[in-house]
């Protein structure tokens, strides 16, 4: 756990947060400035700083990563409709929380990538 890592302290039950999907590795909560009108994050529940040190995640966190982003997307109601999964890494990206998470965005139609 990094002290100074707001995301660290969300996984550890030190910041208050909902969590709407978790397992060993991950938890989900609300973007607390949504974007659309689903907008989730997904974070593993150990400190990694972003996508560019995915080395660093726990093979068995990393071989679910991707199955646990689906069923949240399932879970919030948007996997029918469709939705879009991001990671900004690094500041060309407007990479703002050192912690490695995906956006999960969805329940309208969205527009084009930038
Ligand atoms: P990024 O630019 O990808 O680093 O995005 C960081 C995201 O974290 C932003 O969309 C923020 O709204 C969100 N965020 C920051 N602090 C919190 C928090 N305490 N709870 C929920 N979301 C947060
Ligand atoms: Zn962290």
């Amino acid at each position: 756990m990094a002290e100074d890592c707001i995301f660290c302290r969300i996984a550890a039950g030190e910041v208050p947060a909902e969590f709407v999907n978790e397992d060993e590795h991950f938890v989900a909560f609300p973007d607390l400035h949504p974007q659309a009108p689903v907008h989730l994050l997904v974070i593993p529940r150990t400190h990694v700083a972003s996508l560019d040190e995915a080395e660093a995640l726990d093979p068995a966190a990393s071989a679910g990563a991707l199955a646990f982003i689906a069923a949240t997307a399932r879970a919030a109601g948007v996997a029918k409709g469709g939705y879009r999964v991001v990671a900004n890494t690094g500041p060309d990206a407007g990479q703002e929380v050192g912690h490695l998470h995906w956006h999960v965005i969805g329940g309208k139609r969205l527009g084009g990538m930038a």
